[in-house]
């Protein structure tokens, strides 16, 4: 045992953290949320208050199996212990504002706010027994594209792995169905917050928490060669998508400015190594906008370009009005578009996107302050 030193006599360990707790409550200073933390993170909390690590385990399974919103939900852990948790932490860290549903009630939008006081907002699709949640990982987004709601907003913040993966929680808790899938296609390019999105994804693959196999998490990227690389390197087993949206580098440019730093080459020399180191599908998105990339040409050169990337699949979004900018192509012409696109020796998918209505499609989310009061 370690000799006791004077410091020790003068400030206890117990004291020390009643100390910090006034300081804390006197600068109005939030308690920190327990969604977000790893089992590791929560065996050293543990560890922090002398009680056995076993604990940590059984509170993991009470944040993200039983979804508790309390301390009092919570039945096989020490009262003094959660009572020392409680006066520190909390359990969310996202507070629910509103959702919308769409006429058909198959889609709802749902609105948060953080402790900061920034708005986020996740969409939930039910398609039979798929019930599938697009994730924000960023308040607003850095990349400008075009064509986006969401770039209106500019960035903002990052998400961390909490404010991510409470958007699930408090999802789940409000329906009956479970959720089945998730895609990280909310607002924000996941791979310029690479760490809390992995992070993220983690929490919701753990067996002994959410437990969402890695087939049914799906990030999605506007293209971050060194990310996507990073990926690939990492083995990472998520599923990955990146929006094309263009068939030559030129044409990407005018609507999306991360190509100036990623060109399409390097996005599909990335994409060719990706599929062969990984050995699994890797689907681009390609949002149909009407004079900017939607002639047969393009959809010629989408299977040429995309033609070389083993097991690709191609999936093309109609573009969702936001501002009256761009247009969707007609009908008749997306038609003509995907009738070309069925000589491609790659599976090809169009997705009408669910929620238009309350602005809950591809590319339709953005808050404001106003978001709240509407
Ligand atoms: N930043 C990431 C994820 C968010 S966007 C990314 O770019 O992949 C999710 C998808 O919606 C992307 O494929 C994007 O190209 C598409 N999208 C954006 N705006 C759209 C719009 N107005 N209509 C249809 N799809 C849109």
């Amino acid at each position: 045992m370690r000799p006791e030193t004077y410091f020790d006599k003068l400030i206890s360990e117990s004291e020390i953290r009643i100390i910090i707790l006034i300081i804390n409550k006197r600068m109005k200073i939030e308690k920190i949320s327990l969604v977000g933390k790893t089992l590791e993170n929560l065996i050293e909390i543990c560890e922090s208050y002398e009680v056995k690590k076993f604990r940590a385990k059984q509170l993991f399974n009470w944040i993200y199996k039983n979804k508790i919103n309390t301390f009092n939900s919570i039945k096989n852990l020490p009262k003094i212990f959660l009572h020392q948790l409680e006066k520190e932490y909390k359990i969310h860290s996202l507070n629910f504002v509103r959702s919308t549903q769409s006429e058909s009630t198959l889609t709802n939008k749902f609105l948060f706010k953080t402790q900061k006081g920034s708005l986020v907002e996740s969409v939930l699709m039910i398609e039979g027994k798929r019930v599938t949640l697009c994730l924000s990982t960023q308040v607003g987004c850095a990349l400008d594209c075009k064509f986006c709601a969401t770039a209106k907003m500019g960035f903002i913040a990052n998400l961390n792995p909490g404010e991510i993966v409470d958007q699930f929680l408090l999802v789940s808790k409000s329906l009956e169905k479970p959720i089945t899938n998730v895609v990280f296609m909310g607002m924000g390019e996941p791979f310029l917050n690479y760490n809390n999105v992995i992070k993220a994804a983690d929490l919701l693959h753990d067996p002994n928490g959410i437990n969402l196999g890695y087939k049914r998490i799906t990030i999605s990227t506007a293209g971050i060669v060194k990310k996507i690389d990073q990926f690939s390197n990492e083995g990472q087993k998520y599923k990955l998508a990146i929006s094309l949206n263009g068939t030559t580098n030129e044409q990407r440019l005018a609507i999306m400015p991360v190509t100036k730093n990623n060109s399409l080459n390097s996005l599909l020399e990335v994409s060719k190594k990706y599929t062969t180191n990984s050995n699994t599908w890797l689907t681009f998105e390609y949002v149909l906008i009407e004079g900017s990339n939607d002639t047969i040409e393009d959809a010629s050169r989408l299977i040429e370009i995309l033609v070389g990337v083993k097991k690709c699949k191609l999936n093309i979004i109609p573009y969702n009005v936001t501002d009256g900018i761009f247009q969707r192509p007609d009908n008749t012409h997306i038609k003509e578009f995907m009738k070309k696109l069925n000589q491609a020796p790659f599976p090809v998918t169009i997705r009408w996107s669910k929620g238009t209505g309350i602005d809950a499609g591809c590319g339709q989310l953005a808050t404001t302050e106003k978001s709240i009061s509407d």
